[in-house]
Parts: structure tokens; C-alpha cells; sequence
């Protein structure tokens, strides 16, 4: 077999490394970052990412880490009930926690932090690929999983546009085991009546919740230092004065770990592959948050790839089905993630009831 490189090990560039260590396939997987540097948000999963995930991880262990959401409830920005959604087999976990587990099966002599890789051109159709102290990278197969500003395709895609999305978010992680078993195993989202804000906040275990809040950038702006002290200004601002449960959150919050999510699409997908390189992931089709399909559609790439590249003996059929197989439904992700945008941006009578913030096929 092929010797196969992973650049990036986030959901995409892990999941890819699990399903090829259970085929026994050659690879080694490179990420940017430090090992124990996993800052970051939480994931909702919808009940297919979680199959997926129960082909590589011991799910026992995901179940513990993280919790299954059983009821949608949507209200107004005042807390008046609007609708409600029994929910199945929707969970929600830490991105730190599920990048651990994914972490655990890939042996230590096949993975290596701290390499940024770069792609400086091709020849005779393959990728030359140089780490920051200009070494190079010998590889037969390239999976780029670098996440949706991925360098390589856009070194690769130079004419791509890059959109803005109109919608942005805030998540946070905070500890409050009072509010977590208040909150019980609902998701509770609050829209305001104006459209173009909202706050979401879940249980993600018996001591955590996630909060995170949406908004219209052309209709709320946060200063672009992002310090904790401007991220808690911006949230006292806007939903201080919402009903009392998310202004209790809001004040009670640290805001140290809080994360912007400046959002941005691509205009057009690319091709999902460019000679011996394929894209998987965040850096194959970047999605917006209102889908709820990102981690599962990376870990649907990884799946479909890693079966294509032990059926095919030649790479390029298996890069081209892939992508026959993955783009369709990517675009309805897209699709729908659109939707769900111009949605939100509606006042809130002219929205939809009972629209869970998730994408289905
Ligand atoms: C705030 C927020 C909330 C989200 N919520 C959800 C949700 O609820 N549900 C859901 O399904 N999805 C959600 N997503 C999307 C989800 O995070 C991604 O779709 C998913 O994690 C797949 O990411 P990835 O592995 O393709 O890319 P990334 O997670 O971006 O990983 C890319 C990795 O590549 C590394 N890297 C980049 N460049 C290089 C390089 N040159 N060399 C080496 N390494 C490199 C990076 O350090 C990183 O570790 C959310 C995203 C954000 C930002």
C-alpha cells in the first residue's frame, strides 16, 4: 500500500488515522499544534456521527464524557415557550474531550505535533510538501485535514473566494453544577423577537454546560480585540437584559475560554482532490454552524475514503469517487445551512416553528 501523510489532526485528520490503523494501513498523521493544547467549543452530534464514531472509539467512554439532549425547547429572548421537539439520539460533547478519545488509538510512533507542513508546488504530479525547517515530507498519498482555512488548498485553489457568513457566534464552556442540573438534558434556545440574535445553552456533563450565542454581524459588532473582558462586555450588552435565566448565565460566566467563531463559506466547493492530494473535513467543504454536521461529515469523509483507498488500486479512481460519493450531500448540508442562516436573520414571527438547528439530509 501507498504510504499515506495526515496534515492536521483535528476531528477530520484523527478519524482518518483511526479507520486506517483498523485497516491496517500505513500512515503518519502531522499537526501544527501542541499535543495538550485543546482549547476549544463543544460539538452537538446528530445520531449518525455518533455510528460513525462507535466504528473507532470505544462509545462508552464518548457517553461519558459528554450527554445525550432529549428535548429541543425554543422560546422568545423574554422566556416565553414557543415550541418544543423531542429529540433522538442527540448528543453533545467537549471538542477537547472527543479529540482525546480519538487521540488514544493512534500509536505514538505515528503521529507528531509541532510540524506545520507546507505545500510548495508539484512534481511530476505529486505534492511536494516542506516542514517549517524545510525538510521534506515523503509521501505517496496526501490527506489534507487542515481545517477550512487549509493552506494547501488554497496554495492549490488559488482563484477560491472565501465568503464572510453573516452570522457569527460566541461559545463558552463554563463549570456550574447547579445550572447543569437545572437545565436537566434539554437544550433550551432563546431567539429575539427582532431576529438575528439568539442563546443556546446545554449540559454537556453533570458539572458543565456549553452556552453560545449567534448574531447578525451587519446588526452586532464585538471589538476585535477578543479579550475575555471585550467577549463579556459584548454579551452584557446584548442579552443582559434577556430573561433571567441567560442573564444569570451571562453574568456568572468566566470568560476566559470563551471562543469567537468568526464564520466563513466557500463560495464555490472545490474539487475535493488535486493530484496525489485529497482534502477531507473543514478543508474539503467548510460548513456554517446552523447545520450541526460538521464533525460527522468529516467523519463520513474519513470512512468513505479509507474503504475507496483499500478497494481501488488506483488512487485517482478512489480520489473521484469520493468525491462522487461526499459532494451531493455536502451541497445539501450547504443548502440547508443557508436556510437555516436566512432564517435566523428573519424577525422572529416570520420564522418556522419547531426548526432544530441541525442539518438533515
Ligand atoms: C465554535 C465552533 C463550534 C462548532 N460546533 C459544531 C457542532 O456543534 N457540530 C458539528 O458537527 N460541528 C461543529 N463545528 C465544526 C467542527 O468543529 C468541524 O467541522 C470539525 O471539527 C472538523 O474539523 P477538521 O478536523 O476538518 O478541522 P479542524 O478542527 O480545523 O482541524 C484542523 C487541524 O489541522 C491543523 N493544521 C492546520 N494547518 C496545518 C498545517 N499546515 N500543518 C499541520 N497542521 C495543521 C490545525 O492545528 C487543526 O488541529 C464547530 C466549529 C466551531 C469553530
Amino acid at each position: 500500500m501507498n504510504k499515506v501523510a495526515i496534515i492536521g489532526a483535528g476531528v477530520s485528520g484523527l478519524s482518518m488515522a483511526n479507520y486506517l490503523e483498523k485497516n491496517n494501513i500505513d500512515y503518519h498523521l502531522y499537526e501544527r499544534r501542541k499535543k495538550d493544547d485543546l482549547k476549544g467549543h463543544g460539538f452537538i452530534l446528530p445520531k449518525e456521527g455518533i455510528e460513525y464514531l462507535s466504528q473507532i472509539i470505544d462509545i462508552n467512554e464518548l457517553y461519558e464524557r459528554g450527554s445525550f439532549l432529549k428535548k429541543y425547547i425554543h422560546y422568545n429572548h423574554t422566556g416565553e415557550i414557543i415550541s418544543e421537539k423531542e429529540l433522538e439520539d442527540v448528543f453533545v460533547v467537549s471538542r477537547s474531550s472527543l479529540i482525546e478519545i480519538l487521540a488514544k488509538n493512534i500509536p505514538a510512533d505515528k503521529i507528531t505535533y509541532e510540524k506545520t507542513l507546507n505545500l510548495q508546488g508539484f512534481s511530476q504530479g505529486k505534492a511536494e510538501i516542506e516542514f517549517d525547517d524545510r525538510s521534506v515530507l515523503d509521501a505517496d498519498v496526501i490527506v489534507a485535514s487542515d481545517g477550512s482555512r487549509s493552506r494547501i488548498r488554497r496554495n492549490i485553489f488559488e482563484d477560491e473566494i472565501m465568503k464572510a457568513v453573516l452570522e457569527n457566534e460566541v461559545v463558552n464552556i463554563i463549570e456550574n453544577e447547579e445550572l447543569a442540573g437545572q437545565i436537566e438534558s434539554n437544550f433550551l434556545k432563546f431567539h429575539h423577537e427582532d431576529g438575528g440574535l439568539t442563546f443556546g445553552v446545554l449540559k454537556l456533563s453533570p458539572t458543565k454546560i456549553l452556552w453560545y450565542c449567534q448574531f447578525d454581524i451587519t446588526r452586532f459588532f464585538i471589538n476585535e480585540d477578543y479579550t475575555p473582558d471585550c467577549i463579556r462586555q459584548f454579551m452584557l450588552d446584548h442579552f443582559g437584559n434577556w430573561n433571567p435565566l441567560v442573564s444569570s448565565i451571562i453574568e456568572g460566566s468566566s470568560y476566559e475560554n470563551a471562543h469567537i467563531w468568526r464564520v466563513y463559506e466557500l463560495e464555490k466547493l472545490n474539487p475535493f482532490h488535486h493530484n496525489n492530494v485529497v482534502f477531507i473535513g473543514d478543508s474539503a467543504h467548510p460548513l456554517i454552524p446552523f447545520t450541526s454536521q460538521g464533525v460527522t461529515s468529516a467523519l463520513k469523509d474519513s470512512y468513505i475514503l479509507t474503504n475507496l483507498l483499500m478497494e481501488e488500486e488506483n488512487i485517482r479512481n478512489a480520489f473521484i469517487k469520493y468525491e462522487n460519493e461526499r459532494k451531493p450531500e455536502i451541497e445539501t448540508h450547504i443548502k440547508n445551512g443557508r436556510t437555516l442562516l436566512d432564517q435566523f436573520l428573519l424577525p422572529l414571527d416570520q420564522q418556522p416553528k419547531n426548526t432544530l438547528p441541525i442539518s438533515y439530509k
